[in-house]
């Protein structure tokens, strides 16, 4: 129940749908979920429990608790050993030769979340809404939201652009997808083909004139930082959803990693405020 609310929460700060892949709203944060945190928490008060005197009687309860109770057993100590068993931790090696205090928080921190970052990797690679999301190691993504740290006006341009990467932009192939009712997925601009992101991001022709001097902007940003230009329409829709990752092919420093970044929101924001106004004009005409 509490995870619900957490995600929800997580969800409504970062401007996404309910409907949002979880597994999306925790990695963009480069954050795991409040089991994990818990997790973490009572792997530290069990931390702090080994490193008391030998002869303290909490320090004896639980090495004699750990050494003949069964997992069945309702002990605070079992449903320890129970978590610490998840990331493979020896709590009883733990408990005989005690760690100090920072190396166990640390290993603790680092062990705990590593195994949910993959989990969580494991997890978004299933889902079909996020196709065009280049899933990759743990704190990539959470790159996108500080490039605009401090910068109000690209909060919204992220906001689109996320909605976009996380499959939750309206465009009629992912309102098919997701739709009880039969939907036409043919783009409503050019009534030429199929609504995809890359159709809408670099193909559609009603949008070309609005949106060639901004491509065009793009592309001379990434020649400046000498960063490679994507070969074809899918390759360029893929670069500008997922921003950091023609940064980071090239090693490129953080100033230049914000730029790219906020570069490919305003992108995004831009073609999809351009959107919105010619279905505004298609809807008056035909009304
Ligand atoms: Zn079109």
């Amino acid at each position: 129940m509490l995870e619900i609310f957490y995600r929800k929460l997580l969800k409504q700060v970062q401007g996404l749908p309910d409907t949002t892949a979880n597994a999306a709203v925790y990695l963009l944060l480069d954050t795991v979920p409040l089991e994990a945190q818990i997790h973490m928490r009572i792997l530290g008060l069990l931390g702090n429990i080994t490193r008391l005197e030998v002869n303290h009687p909490l320090r004896a309860l639980a090495l004699r608790q750990l050494s003949v109770k069964d997992k069945k057993s309702a002990s605070w100590f079992m449903y320890t050993q129970a978590i610490a068993e998840i990331y493979e931790i020896n709590l009883f090696q733990i408990i005989t030769a005690p760690w100090p205090k920072l190396t166990w928080k640390r290993f603790v921190k680092n062990t705990i979340t590593e195994y949910w970052q993959e989990q969580l990797r494991a997890e978004a690679e299933t889902k079909t809404s996020l196709n065009m999301w280049l899933i990759r190691g743990a704190g990539d993504n959470i790159k996108i939201w500080s490039a605009c740290c401090g910068k109000t006006h690209l909060v919204e341009a992220t906001i689109t652009r996320l909605r976009m990467l996380t499959g939750r932009y309206q465009i009629q192939t992912a309102r098919a997808k997701f739709n009880q009712f039969e939907v036409d997925t043919t783009c409503p601009l050019c009534k030429k083909d199929p609504e995809t992101m890359t159709h809408f991001l670099m193909e559609c022709e009603s949008l070309e004139q609005v949106r060639c001097h901004k491509l065009t902007s793009l592309q001379l940003q990434l020649e400046s930082h000498k960063m490679r230009i994507p070969d074809t329409p899918y390759q360029w829709s893929l670069a500008i959803l997922n921003g950091g990752i023609m940064v980071d092919e090239n090693n490129a420093c953080k100033s230049v990693y914000a730029d790219v970044e906020s570069a490919c929101s305003r992108y995004c924001h831009y073609l999809h405020r351009q959107r919105d106004i010619m279905l505004n004009c298609i809807i008056m005409e035909s009304s």
